[in-house]
């Protein structure tokens, strides 16, 4: 992990994106000093606590999570045993108590029978260390837009909700143009969404692009600028339209899948998350609720099986 400091007093720590988990944070250095997320296990939030402290010595007053995924939060006791007062959406705490459980996926990292079409994501767990996990929910809860006052620095908490998540805050600096979007921006990483619909979610970027930020620290992947935003609001656009068409030829998501040319977001990592956009599309035409429970275990086996079509043809090519 590398910290990084994009404007005075604001940092960032940025993991390099090695698919699952491998997610970022930030730090504003102000007013007892505001966290911006966890790390998904405790060791690597130590070493994100341990590298904070390198450059702000007394522990952090606050901590917020943009969102309730683990990769944000599971490290939140690191903090919150130093005394941060964690904070969040209204909807933070329930959706962050109803995911894995930790003990889960102990159990998944070190079973030696892996579940058919979840090797993968059994060998992505196997790069975390989860125990000794105590979910730690933000307490000071937010239902809309806020803004903290650190000694004198604005920071806009802003809603953006449901996108990637139903509780989707962004952490906007707008004296220094700084951005942390959580996971409502994946930059250069294919992205994955749970709850939330495609027009939530661009209606979200946009909103974050036409505060021009100079810097935008994504939730996974590196720095951006505005162009990160409004690539990821052309990429949401450009599979809803795909999966439409598939989705009215009566084509299955992994049919759809296959057929749809990423053209340049072949780049971005893991290019098989476009199932999860895929799934959510047809969620949404079907007339399913925004916060219809993804079938994570179809999810993942439907893209080990298109990662596996796409092997076959570059073979055959
Ligand atoms: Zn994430």
């Amino acid at each position: 992990m590398e910290l990084v400091e994009v404007a005075p007093d604001v940092f960032a720590c940025l993991q390099r994106d090695e698919g699952l988990g491998t997610s970022n944070s930030g730090l504003v250095r102000r007013g007892g000093g505001l966290v911006v997320d966890s790390f998904w296990d405790l060791p690597s939030t130590r070493r994100l606590r341990d590298l904070y402290a390198s450059v702000a010595p007394d522990a952090p007053a606050r901590l917020l999570n943009t969102h309730h995924n683990g990769d944000h939060c599971w490290g939140n006791q690191v903090f919150a045993e130093a005394g941060a007062e964690i904070l969040g959406h209204r909807l933070c705490p329930e959706y962050l108590l109803a995911e894995g459980p930790p003990e889960l996926f102990v159990a998944l990292a070190e079973s030696d029978e892996v579940p058919p079409g979840l090797a993968d994501l059994v060998a992505a767990l196997r790069r975390f260390d989860f125990r000794g996990i105590t979910l730690t929910p933000p307490t000071t809860l937010f239902d809309g837009d806020a803004v903290l006052d650190l000694d004198g620095t604005p920071v806009e908490l802003l809603y953006v909700g449901p996108a990637h998540t139903a509780g989707d805050m962004a952490v906007w600096l707008p004296d220094e143009g700084v951005l942390f979007t959580g996971d409502v921006l994946f930059h250069r990483c294919t992205p994955i969404g749970w709850e939330g619909t495609f027009a939530g979610w661009i209606a979200a970027l946009e909103r974050l692009a036409a505060l021009e930020p100079q810097v935008v620290v994504p939730g996974h992947g590196p720095l951006a600028d505005v162009s990160g935003l409004l690539g990821l609001r052309d990429y949401l656009a450009y599979v809803r339209g795909e999966a439409r068409q598939h989705h009215e030829a009566g084509r299955t998501v992994l049919e759809a899948a296959e057929r749809i040319e990423l053209g340049p977001y072949a780049g971005w990592n893991e290019p098989e998350r476009l199932v999860f956009q895929v799934d959510r599309a047809y969620r949404e035409l079907d007339g399913e609720p925004w916060d219809t429970k993804v079938d994570l275990v179809a999810v993942i086996g439907t893209m080990a099986q298109l990662r596996a079509e796409w092997a076959a043809r570059e073979g055959v090519s």
